[in-house]
């Protein structure tokens, strides 16, 4: 039987989990309805991948708080989209030893007579805090967003703090001192520790400062990279664009599979710790540039600069058309879109689709139980690739049973279509290949048929052919 979620009190109020009291497999059966609502005209959507254990999972936290009447500090969220502060004394989907320190700091705000700051008048000075934690280190920062650098007792303060919770590794004081909805203002003074923290994510390990982004669910995350990395099918010899890097995650987590790597970002701070994190884990094939995406690909496409591989992972808001368009003149083979935003990823293929590429690959991914977000990546190839790409070469069948997963996986589904729709007819890579030729399918790299038919290679029966050229129709490839 599933089973049924407690349900968190203030879980109407709050609004930030849509599926409170929704059993986790339902959770996931409809995530994987909306995508497939979204998606599936561009072809198949494979089963979301979900969590083994779906609580406590978000590393990044933050709370506001505020002074009661009677003197009293509450401590809580925003309601959605709203400035009224929800209560909240922990959370089900948090990380909980932040979720304590969060309360901790509602104490001590109140022993130190910590004014906390009121939007409306613009008095006081406590904002927020933010706790970000890292999952595989165990380190914590601690950033006290604050209207003022004036803190009273800011060092007793400190030691206080850090007593009752020595987990913490850093503590930094972040000045917001704008008439804004945005959480953090642009300067940090760090009050202890190193003013960042550090984390591990597929046996690399990345700095990460107040300002720059990192995935919230770490467990998830590491799932999501390989599936990006596997479906970008690298051979150690191509250029391969890590568009919004943030701090460089993904193509440093690739960077031993390929030539090399360029990163583009637009935030500073994440661009500095990518550059540190690439001199971290001592990895010399990276350049980070701190642009504009969309302006940095024009740029490469109007040098004439050429990618085999673009990996892409942009905000919610999704890419921009000065980036897809330089896409489609940088021509790379694959593009792999990691989405946080199903509705914009929508509109991006759209225009990829349109412009010479096809969905090869998509699967969901459950980064954010309990909420209605979820993250896609999808794999997309050119529909025909250019005929230098070929190498003639005459190869045994032998060969051909050594492909990439990516290929294997698309001639394993059209073997199983033929064996499915013939009462069981088998059909080898070679006859599949042999008949995707004929159709004008061009090959991936790694199938490297002999131009000329080979007449020491078995040909394909003409039953076989038929039934073949019947799977490719059925997967739209012809
Ligand atoms: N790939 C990274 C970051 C993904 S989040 C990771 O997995 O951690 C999206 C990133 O895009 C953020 O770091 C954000 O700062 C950056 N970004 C937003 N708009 C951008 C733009 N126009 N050009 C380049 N980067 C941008």
């Amino acid at each position: 039987m599933e089973q049924k979620e407690n349900v968190c009190s203030v879980a109407k109020k709050c609004g930030g989990c849509r599926y409170q009291g929704v059993s986790y497999q339902e959770q996931l059966r409809r995530k994987q309805r909306i995508t497939e609502g979204l998606l599936k005209k561009f072809g198949k959507v494979e089963p979301i991948i979900g969590m083994e254990d779906p609580y406590y999972y978000r590393n990044k936290v933050h709370a506001t708080y505020k002074h009661m009447r009677n003197g009293d500090i509450a401590v809580g969220r925003y309601e959605e989209s709203s400035h009224r502060l929800v209560p909240i004394e922990s959370c089900q989907i948090e990380d909980q030893k932040a979720d304590e320190v969060i309360q901790t700091i509602r104490k001590l705000a109140k022993s130190f007579k910590i004014k906390i700051f009121n939007e409306d008048s613009g008095y006081g000075l406590l904002r927020h805090v933010l706790i970000r934690t890292g999952r595989k280190t165990g380190e914590m920062l601690v950033v006290l967003v604050v209207a003022s650098p004036v803190f009273p007792s800011k060092n007793n303060f400190v030691k206080a703090l850090r007593k009752e919770h020595p987990e913490i590794t850093s503590i930094v004081l972040n000045i917001n001192d704008k008439k804004t909805s945005m959480i953090l203002g642009e300067r940090n003074i760090v009050l202890y520790g190193k003013g960042y923290i550090q984390d591990e994510l597929c046996g690399y390990t990345f700095r990460i400062s107040p300002h720059s982004f990192y995935q919230v669910n770490p467990v998830q995350t590491e799932r999501l990279y390989k599936k990006a990395i596997r479906l970008a099918d690298l051979k150690r010899k191509e250029k391969v664009l890590d568009a919004y890097c943030g701090i460089g995650t993904i193509g440093m987590i690739a960077s031993k599979q390929v030539k090399e790597v360029i990163g583009v970002e637009l935030n500073r701070d994440a661009i500095k710790d990518a550059i540190s994190n690439a001199k971290r884990n001592h990895i010399h094939n990276v350049t980070f540039y701190n642009e504009d995406a969309g302006q940095f690909m024009v740029e490469m496409a109007e040098k004439g600069e050429h990618a085999d591989v673009v990996i892409m992972d942009p905000p919610r808001t999704g890419s921009d058309e000065a980036f897809l368009s330089s896409v489609v003149r940088l021509a790379p083979n694959k593009v792999v879109y990691v989405s946080c935003g199903p509705e914009t990823l929508v509109r991006d293929l759209k225009y990829l689709t349109k412009h010479g590429y096809r969905m090869k690959e998509c699967t969901p991914f459950d980064l954010f139980p309990f909420t209605k977000h979820v993250e896609t990546v999808v794999l997309l190839s050119q529909l025909r690739q250019k005929p230098d790409d070929y190498i003639d070469v005459d190869i045994d069948v032998a060969e051909l049973e050594g492909t990439s997963a990516e290929t294997k996986a698309t001639y394993e589904k059209i073997k199983k279509y033929v064996a499915e729709h013939n009462d069981g007819m088998k059909v080898s890579n070679l006859y599949i290949a042999q008949v995707k030729r004929k159709c004008g399918i061009e090959l991936a790299e790694n199938f490297n048929l002999p131009k000329s038919e080979d007449a020491r290679q078995p040909r394909c029966p003409k039953e076989k052919e038929e039934a073949i050229v019947e799977a490719l129709k059925a997967f739209q490839m012809i």
